[in-house]
């Protein structure tokens, strides 16, 4: 079969390969791929900037059919449509995985990195994790769901938005334009977008963000302490430190700053603003299955669209080549139904 894999030696791109898989063992699945779609995480990887893993096949925005289970498997069947996360699995059986945090558990799997991922012809899944996409959600834009999505609701409910709240969201990309949805449509909260692109931010207009915020003014918190009073809840996901230190000042008293997004370095914390106005400062991480699971079901409801568009497996280098350049609106997703 016809897999995505990371040179070698390691450079930023991808060798599209003829792989054959290893035999499914106990507990797994075989997934016929239909859709994945192309990540900046899987731009890391292929530069090798987690760690190099020449040969690897990237992928963790995958969406296909199972074609084949294991004898013990007994939680999918043969013809389920099923995602490929980032989070691949999770140990099972440490502190975070037996209380609802399995995403931190320190013996994660990551699909596209430290096992083969889902830019291929068929994956190999743990069947345990690989959440089914409902009836009624387009399986190209369930790709998206899978990674930016997840990573967006699961960022607000670590916020613990609540309705008619005010959310700021901070970087009206990728995340951000997913986050505007699920905040307004989902949680049924008032959205700030704040970015620094004219267009990224009228598209955050249309997605329902009530006020537009250049972030390059030199007065964003103070905007937003103006207008309405500072938000009960700012999503990070723009990658710059700058961001993170807007984002403290634009919160209200008892606001919480989410980290999303991952910019090197330290952020700035006024100490004084954090113990006067009680605010929090938390950082999160994709979602669990039950989070993806929900993400899954307010796309099949309509209530969230990503922006989504396909194209050819022999054709992702160049797709690499232009998500460098940052000159792709939305997400680019390989439509293996056509390999
Ligand atoms: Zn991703
Ligand atoms: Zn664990």
């Amino acid at each position: 079969m016809k897999a995505a894999v990371v040179r070698d030696p390691v450079d930023g791109f991808v060798d599209i390969k003829d792989v054959t898989l290893r035999p499914i063992k106990s507990g797994e699945a075989l997934v016929d791929m239909e859709y994945c779609g192309l990540c900046h995480t899987d731009l890391h990887v292929a530069a090798g900037d987690f760690g190099e893993v020449p040969g690897r096949i990237i992928g963790h925005e995958g969406v296909g059919i199972v074609s084949q289970i294991a004898d013990d498997v007994t939680c999918l069947k043969v013809g389920d449509r099923v995602s490929i996360a980032w989070f691949f699995s999770g140990c099972g059986h440490c502190e975070y995985c037996l209380t609802g945090r399995e995403a931190l558990c320190r013996n994660v799997k990551n699909s596209g990195f430290t096992v083969d991922g889902a830019m291929a012809q068929q994956c190999i899944v743990d069947a345990a994790y690989a959440v089914k996409v409902p009836e009624g959600l387009d399986p190209i834009e369930a790709t998206s769901l899978t990674c930016a999505g997840v990573t967006t609701y699961k960022a607000l409910k670590v916020g613990e938005t609540k309705p008619g709240q005010w959310v700021e969201v901070v970087g009206a990309g990728g995340l951000g334009n997913l986050a505007v949805q699920y905040a307004k449509n989902v949680f049924g909260a008032h959205v700030i977008a704040v970015d620094g692109n004219d267009d990224k931010l009228a598209a955050a207009k249309e997605n329902g963000a009530d006020i537009l915020i250049n972030r390059h003014d030199s007065d964003v918190g103070q905007q937003i302490q103006e207008k309405v009073g500072g938000v009960h809840n700012s999503i990070v996901t723009a990658v710059t430190t700058d961001a993170f230190k807007q984002s403290v000042d634009a919160l209200r008293p008892d606001g919480r700053l989410v980290a999303v997004a991952l910019p090197s370095g330290a952020m700035e914390l006024n100490i004084a603003k954090t113990v006067l106005d009680g605010i929090q400062v938390v950082g999160s991480l994709v979602g669990t299955r039950t989070d993806l699971a929900e993400t899954f079901q307010f796309g099949a409801e309509g209530k969230v669209h990503p922006i989504v568009q396909t194209c050819r497996l022999d054709d992702i280098n160049d797709i690499i080549k232009e998500m460098k350049s940052n000159s792709i609106v939305g997400r680019m997703v390989v439509d293996f139904t056509k390999e």
